[in-house]
């Protein structure tokens, strides 16, 4: 390993990069709305909604533009969380790692750039269209650069079985989704659940900390992967029954799930998402348990329907994950919002 360079740690960069004292409001507005939703004292549904990366500022800034209207129009019904992810896992670590890694995804990679762009894209949904946002949670140590910006976060698939990541969801106050691993085992997806609403000391940053247990942490389903590689749902009405009732044999806190509509899911195939997001809801109405804790959708949605190669340039089209585009994801969000009991 070579050292390149020192760069600002979070205080730093948010002193340099502040908020005002109306955007502080205004986020934490939506999060007591979030978590009133999942402490049950709000029966509004959750639509966490956004391309798989946030790859261009431009697309995003549009994207969350239509966004915007489209969450007045449902704001009786719908919390809408857009998802801005900057940093994303990579199934054999090659590839495209995010806008932290690479502001410019053509470009090499410069993370002094990249934590200055994550911050300001955050920054500037708040701004400019009053969004706190979800993000993932990729590297627990990064995780303070965005601190006082997000209203969800997500622990993915590939980092849910991992310590620190589990520790550092102890230590928010936001409610932090914890994926199924991409093996699909529930009961470590439980496990994870239970570690993160504990309370804990541990090492981090070079600090000795003491975490006081996120009872907000909760799982997301997200389908997975069987050993000979097939993609396996998990969204079903009875996937939701089982998990309802893991939740009634555990103690935890505020039980909750939200449903990944693509990934394993969808085996991404995105247009597929319209069906799940729409079998989730039949299965909520249709029982009041399944109801209590399915708390919301996470979609994966950009401008452009597809995805494509980077380099390939067509202004909101997913370089990641294929995305539902935005008429399609549109008129869901008013179909998901009108279908609600
Ligand atoms: C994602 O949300 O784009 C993602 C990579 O999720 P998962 O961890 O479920 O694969
Ligand atoms: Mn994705």
């Amino acid at each position: 390993m070579r050292f390149i360079r020192k760069l600002p740690i979070p205080m730093e960069i948010k002193k340099q990069f502040p908020l005002k004292a109306e955007w502080v409001e205004t986020r934490n507005r939506k999060l007591t709305e979030l978590r009133d939703i999942f402490e049950g004292k709000s029966g509004k549904f959750v639509l966490i909604i956004g391309p798989c990366s946030a790859d261009n500022r431009d697309a995003v800034m549009r994207y969350l533009e239509k966004l915007c209207r489209a969450q007045e129009e449902t704001q009786d019904r719908l919390l809408i969380i857009p998802r801005i992810y900057t940093n994303k896992p990579r199934t054999t670590g090659e590839g495209y790692k995010g806008m932290l890694h690479q502001p410019d995804p053509a470009a090499r990679p410069d993370m002094l750039k990249g934590i200055i762009a994550i911050r300001e894209l955050h920054r500037s949904a708040l701004s400019d269209y009053g969004f706190t946002c979800a993000d993932e949670m990729l590297y627990p140590e990064n995780h303070r650069y965005l601190s006082d910006l997000l209203a969800y976060i997500a622990v993915g698939a590939r980092s849910v079985e991992n310590q620190q990541h589990r520790l550092t969801a102890s230590g928010m106050d936001v409610p932090v989704g914890m994926k199924n691993p991409t093996g699909g085992d529930m009961h470590v997806l439980m496990n994870s659940i239970h570690a993160a609403q504990g309370a804990h000391t541990f090492l981090y940053r070079g600090w000795e900390v003491h975490s006081d247990g996120n009872p907000y942490a909760h799982a997301i389903l997200r389908g997975y992967v069987d050993f000979t590689g097939k993609c396996v749902s998990n969204y079903h009405y009875e996937n939701l029954v089982e998990l309802g009732e893991m939740y009634a044999q555990s103690n935890l806190k505020n039980p909750a799930c939200i449903v990944d509509t693509n990934h394993a899911n969808s085996g991404k195939r995105y247009l597929e998402q319209i069906r799940i997001a729409k079998d989730v809801i039949y299965s909520r109405n249709h029982n009041d348990s399944v109801r209590s804790i399915t708390k919301g959708l996470m979609i994966e949605s950009y401008l452009e329907d597809g995805a494509q190669k980077v380099g390939e340039n067509t202004f909101g089209r997913s370089i990641t994950d294929p995305c539902l585009g935005w008429e399609k994801s549109y008129r869901l969000i008013l179909d998901i919002a009108d279908s609600l009991r």
